[in-house]
C-alpha cells in the first residue's frame, strides 16, 4: 500500500497522476479465514483493522451484499459527540472521540474530523434540568461538556432565533471538542488500511445462511460459494434481525428507516452543529456550503432506505423557528438509511448462543460516531472469546435481566 503524503502529491502532479494505485484489492474470496465479517460498514471495517493492529489477526475476510461503506456509513449526516448520560455510554462513545482525533494519522487518509462543536438546545424547562445533569455526569465521566446561556449560543450562532414564540432557546448542552466527519472516507480509509494487511474485502457477497456444528460456527453460506471461518462477526445495522435467524437466535431490536436532506449550498454562516431535541431537528452545514438536516425515524418497520414524504415536512417545520431563513432555502436531495433500533436506545456488543459467533448492533440512529470505539472493542472481545472493559455492559443479556441502559431519553434526538 502506498503512503499518502504531500510528496507523493508532488511527485504524482510530475507524472501526470498515472502513479495512485487502487485504494483496496478486489480478490476472489478464500475457502475459509480465521475470521470473518459480515457487513463492510464502518463497524465491520473498524473491527477488522483493530483486530489486525491490536491483535496481529489478519487472515481476515469482510464480506458485503452491497458496496463497502453503501449502508448506513455513507447515509449518515456525520454527527460525532460523546455527550451521553449513562457511563458505560459515555467511555465507549468519549473512546470513539478520542480516536477520531488521530484517525487521518493513523489511517494515513484524510476522514476530515471537524471539531467544530455540537449543541444540543433546551427549549423546555424539563430539557434545561436535564442537560444540567448531563453536564454534571459528564464531568464525574471525564466528558468535557458545559450548559451554556442563550447568550452564549446566539454569540456562536448569530444566525439563529432564540426568541421564537413556541420554543425560545433556553440554554444549551456544549461540547466543544465534538463535530463532524467525511462519512464515506471513514469507511474507504479504513478499508484501505485492511487490504493493506493483507485482509479480504469482498464486495456484492451475500450472506444468505450460517453454517454450525455442535453448537459452534463453521462458516457461512454466500451468493459467491461457502466460505468457512473459525471466528464470524455479525456488524450489518439494519440487516441484524436477517443475520441473527440465520445463526439461529433472536434480538430485541427494530428496523426503521432514517432520513437525511440536504440544502442548496450557501456562503458560510453556520460553523457549529445544532441539536434541537423537543421539536426533533438538527442541522449542520457541510465544507461545500450544503445545509444537512436531519430528524427523527419512521413510526412504522420497513426496509427501504427511503423514508417517509411527511417526515421531511416535520423536520423543516420543527427547524424553522430556531433557523428562519431554511423557509427560503430549495432542499436538493434526501435519502434514508435502515437503522436497528433496540429498546433502550443502546448498542449490543455481545457473545451470542452460537460459539464463536459476535454480534455487534443497535446502533440505531447515532452509531457513525461510535465505529473507532466499537471496532476497538468489538475486536478486542472476538480476539479474546469474552467482552472486555468497553463492551461489557453492552451484552444481549442485560435484556434478559433488566439491566438496560436507557439512553432514550438521556440522549435525546439520538445522533
Ligand atoms: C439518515 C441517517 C442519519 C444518521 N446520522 C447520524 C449521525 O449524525 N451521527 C451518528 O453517529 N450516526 C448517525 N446515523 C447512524 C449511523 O449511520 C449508523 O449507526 C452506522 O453507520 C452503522 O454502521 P454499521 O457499520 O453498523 O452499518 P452499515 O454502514 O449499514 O453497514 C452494514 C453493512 O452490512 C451489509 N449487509 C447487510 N446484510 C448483509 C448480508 N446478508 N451479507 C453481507 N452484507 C450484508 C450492508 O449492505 C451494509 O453495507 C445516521 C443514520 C442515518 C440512516
Amino acid at each position: 500500500m502506498k503512503r499518502y503524503s504531500a510528496f507523493a502529491i508532488a511527485r504524482e502532479a510530475l507524472r501526470y497522476h498515472t502513479g495512485w494505485g487502487k485504494a483496496w484489492r478486489s480478490p476472489e474470496p478464500k475457502k475459509s479465514y480465521d475470521v470473518v465479517i459480515v457487513g463492510a460498514g464502518g463497524h465491520g471495517l473498524a473491527t477488522a483493522y483493530y483486530l489486525g493492529k491490536n491483535f496481529g489477526i489478519t487472515n481476515v475476510a469482510i464480506l458485503e451484499k452491497g458496496w463497502l461503506g453503501g449502508g448506513n456509513t455513507g447515509r449518515n449526516t456525520t454527527i460525532i459527540r460523546s455527550n451521553y448520560l449513562q457511563d458505560p455510554s459515555a467511555a465507549i462513545y468519549e473512546k470513539a472521540r478520542s480516536l477520531y482525533e488521530t484517525m487521518s494519522q493513523d489511517l494515513n487518509m484524510n476522514v476530515m474530523f471537524s471539531p467544530r462543536g455540537v449543541m444540543m438546545l433546551a427549549q423546555t424547562q424539563h430539557e434545561i434540568r436535564g442537560f444540567q445533569r448531563t453536564a454534571q455526569a459528564n464531568a464525574f465521566q471525564g466528558v468535557k461538556t458545559e450548559f451554556i446561556s442563550p447568550q452564549r449560543i446566539k454569540e456562536l450562532v448569530p444566525i439563529m432565533n432564540i426568541s421564537g414564540p413556541r420554543y425560545p432557546v433556553l440554554g444549551a448542552l456544549w461540547q466543544e471538542r465534538a463535530g463532524t466527519g467525511r462519512h464515506d472516507a471513514v469507511a474507504w480509509a479504513y478499508a484501505r488500511a485492511c487490504s493493506g494487511m493483507g485482509m479480504d474485502i469482498i464486495q456484492k457477497c451475500e450472506v444468505t445462511a450460517v453454517n454450525q456444528s455442535n453448537g459452534v460456527v463453521t462458516g457461512v453460506e454466500t451468493t459467491r460459494g461457502t466460505i468457512g471461518c473459525k471466528k464470524l462477526g455479525i456488524l450489518v445495522a439494519g440487516n441484524s434481525g436477517d443475520l441473527a435467524r440465520m445463526a439461529g437466535f433472536r434480538l430485541p431490536m427494530e428496523s426503521v428507516a432514517l432520513q437525511a436532506l440536504v440544502s442548496e449550498p450557501i456562503k458560510p454562516c453556520l460553523d457549529v452543529v445544532v441539536m434541537a431535541n423537543t421539536v426533533h431537528g438538527y442541522i449542520s452545514q457541510s465544507d461545500k456550503g450544503e445545509f444537512v438536516i436531519g430528524g427523527g425515524t419512521d413510526m412504522f418497520n420497513n426496509y427501504t432506505q427511503r423514508g417517509s414524504f411527511h417526515h421531511i415536512e416535520e423536520t423543516i417545520r420543527a427547524l424553522v423557528e430556531t433557523f428562519p431563513m431554511i423557509s427560503r432555502m430549495k432542499m436538493m436531495r434526501q435519502w434514508g438509511g435502515i437503522v436497528d433500533v433496540t429498546g433502550d436506545r443502546s448498542p449490543i456488543i455481545s457473545t451470542t448462543p452460537l460459539g464463536n459467533c459476535f454480534i455487534n448492533g443497535g446502533w440505531g440512529t447515532g452509531g457513525f460516531k461510535s465505529i473507532p470505539g466499537s471496532g476497538w472493542a468489538m475486536a478486542d472481545m472476538m480476539a479474546n472469546g469474552q467482552p472486555g472493559p468497553l463492551c461489557t455492559e453492552f451484552g444481549l443479556d442485560r435484556f434478559a435481566e433488566g439491566r438496560f441502559i436507557d439512553e432514550s431519553v438521556a440522549a435525546g434526538v439520538a445522533h
